[in-house]
């Protein structure tokens, strides 16, 4: 069953459907529960945890200080070392490079391992018109692709389906499949069905998760030798990452490393880590002939212009602010109507999106401020939040840069409500009529003051102002003897 929604500008009603799926709830909060569990199992000492995130947080605020240079330095360690680097300012050129790449080799499949990159351009879709089928590997993408949905999560995209659900799946679309619940088997199943698919693909398509300047080296951390095969079976590998996933120094990756596995499943390390740092080489048996690397900006520069909001692009994508946020374990991925859901969702997409389609994810957050204490590289989610919605209700200052689709959330009545007060605090006699006019008003006041009161009082006006209460206590105190 496809839960794919009509996108963010619809986060309200959609996130009221997940509310009323018991089922969904039940699986969301039960694999949260255990995420929850593991990666504070994970990390067991609080101090190192601190020590750790420290160091994750200041490498990539180092990193990110240099952006400019560290993405010139790696594209001249890739080219020299045989990688073909793209750049791409949006998602239009993304696809329109990986398209040139496919035609010039005459490519009708392409073997994709997890990338929320190529979710981001919609790269699936956009191969289909030209008659080029992406096929998914990772098996949580391999589900959601069956499905015709989309994941929910970005490291694990069908968590919001139980054994029993993959098992419906696979057997309305798989021949010779045998239902079953058992885990071993499902995944059995999977992996056969993708093993001819990895040889036969004329192109692997993967994710980076660092790419070091400082050597031209790509690194991809997984659990399931998908992301293996994609990169080194077929004859062309493309990599596609966001522009801010460069680190200056390999000795950079080990400490990144740990918190990212730690953060997301608990794991102190993955299966598999690798480094993919040319095209196969003269007397080399296996991998790819060519190796292309594109780097995808998509809003990222708007980001990365702003010195608070540079602190986005830190993210390692662990998914551990989305496992421990009390809005995302209730509604989970797809009521969010992004590619990346939950609370890193809520603060990247906006500069991808606009803040006109995502206006309603930015108070979609408790500010409990569960996210930014589980963060590895100390993002302060909530605060980024606020920021985000005072630009979506207000026009932009002159000192600061406007973000995309500022100020498509201001709502003429409330900014003279404001007005209305900011006039009232600041004149003493505005404000002093207007208390005395509310304390007359008691009883006209509403109980329900729209969304406001679902789940707050309605406010009502003292029957005195404070400076009668005042005036009256002085007088009781003069009167006595
Ligand atoms: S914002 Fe922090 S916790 Fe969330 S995915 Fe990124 S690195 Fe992980």
């Amino acid at each position: 069953m496809s839960h794919s929604s009509a996108g963010p500008e619809h986060f309200h009603a959609q996130a009221r459907s997940a509310l009323g799926d018991p089922q969904l709830r039940q699986n969301f909060r039960g694999a949260m529960d255990y995420l929850q569990d593991k990666r504070k199992s994970a990390f067991f000492d609080p101090v190192e945890e601190a020590q750790l995130r420290d160091l994750s947080a200041a490498i990539r605020q180092r990193c990110l200080s240099k952006l400019p240079q560290l993405l010139e330095q790696l594209e001249a360690n890739c080219t020299r070392n045989g990688i073909e680097v793209h750049w791409a300012e949006n998602d239009k050129e993304a696809n329109d490079i990986i398209a040139s790449i496919a035609q010039r080799h005459n490519a009708k499949s392409i073997v994709k391992g997890k990338s929320m990159v190529s979710e981001e351009i919609e790269l699936n879709h956009e191969m289909a018109k030209l008659g080029i089928e992406c096929l998914e590997s990772d098996m949580g993408e391999y589900i959601v692709q069956l499905d015709g949905d989309k994941p929910s999560h970005i490291i694990m995209p069908a968590i919001h389906k139980n054994k029993q659900e993959v098992s419906d799946t696979f057997a309305l679309h798989l021949d010779d499949f045998e239902p079953t619940v058992d885990v071993d088997e499902l995944i059995q199943t999977g992996r056969s069905h993708l093993r001819q698919k990895f040889h036969d693909a004329d192109i692997g398509l993967s994710g980076v998760n660092f790419a070091v300047a400082e050597t031209g080296t790509l690194c991809l951390v997984e659990n399931e030798g998908n992301g293996r095969m994609c990169t080194t079976v077929p004859k062309v590998h493309i990599a596609i990452t966001g522009i801010e996933k460069v680190v200056e120094f390999l000795a950079d990756v080990p400490p990144l490393f740990n918190v990212l596995t730690r953060s997301a499943t608990g794991q102190a390390v993955t299966t598999y880590f690798n480094m993919i740092s040319s095209p196969r080489k003269n007397g080399e048996l296996d991998g790819p002939l060519e190796v292309h690397l594109v780097l995808l900006d998509n809003g990222r520069s708007q980001a990365y212009q702003d010195e608070e909001m540079r602190k986005t692009l830190q993210c390692i994508r662990c998914g551990a602010c989305m496992n421990h946020c009390p809005v995302y374990t209730r509604v989970g991925g797809h009521a969010y109507g992004t590619v990346y859901p939950g609370p890193i969702g809520q603060i990247i997409s906006p500069h991808i999106m606009g803040l006109e389609k995502t206006k309603d994810l930015v108070t979609a957050s408790s500010l409990c401020g569960a996210c930014g204490e589980v963060c590895p590289v100390r993002i302060p989610i909530p605060e980024m939040l606020q920021r985000l919605r005072t630009h979506a209700k207000n026009p932009p200052k002159a000192d600061i840069m406007p973000l995309k689709g500022q100020a498509s959330g201001a709502s003429t009545l409330e900014s003279w409500v404001m007005k209305g007060f900011v006039l009232a605090a600041t004149s003493p006699k505005i404000y002093h009529s207007a208390t005395w006019s509310l304390s007359k008003l008691n009883a006209f006041m509403p109980n329900h003051i729209g969304p406001w009161t679902q789940c707050r009082t309605s406010p009502k006006p003292a029957d005195k102002t404070l400076h009668q209460l005042i005036k009256i206590r002085h007088k009781k105190k003069s009167d006595k003897p």
